[in-house]
């Protein structure tokens, strides 16, 4: 039986989340900012799977296959697009600058970027 825990699929997708991801550190690691900016959750989640086994990793085989028994209970695609949505919400949607909350103008870093992108958003295609 599945059940929910604090807003997560399970106690293991909760668990890793909190423990070993960190959603601003993920944003900065150049391996991953790519996922981020493009929005592309699957392979982020396949990345984030990857990041907590390598984290995880000892050279006593029973204790990783114990730690891989409770890696496999996570829900990664839910982390990834946790992750994708603060991405969204921190940074610039026009140049992905990180957002400074004391000069951003909404979603965008400055009053240039909002317009760059207004003009390019209403700029006939073709
Ligand atoms: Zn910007």
């Amino acid at each position: 039986m599945e059940t929910k825990h604090n807003g997560w699929t399970n106690y293991a997708t909760w668990r890793i989340n909190l423990e070993m991801i960190s959603d601003q550190e993920i944003h900065r690691n150049e391996d991953y900012v790519d996922e981020c900016k493009n929005g592309d959750t699957y392979k982020l989640s396949l990345a984030m799977q990857e990041y907590v086994l390598e984290n995880l990793y000892t050279e006593n085989q029973l204790t990783y296959d114990y730690a891989c028994a409770f890696v496999a209970e996570v829900n990664f695609y839910e982390i990834a697009e946790h992750i994708i949505s603060d991405y969204e919400e921190s940074h610039c949607d026009n140049c992905n600058d990180p957002l400074d909350y004391n000069t951003s103008v909404g979603a965008f870093c400055s009053e240039e970027c909002k317009k760059e992108e207004e003009v390019l958003s209403t700029s006939p295609k073709g």
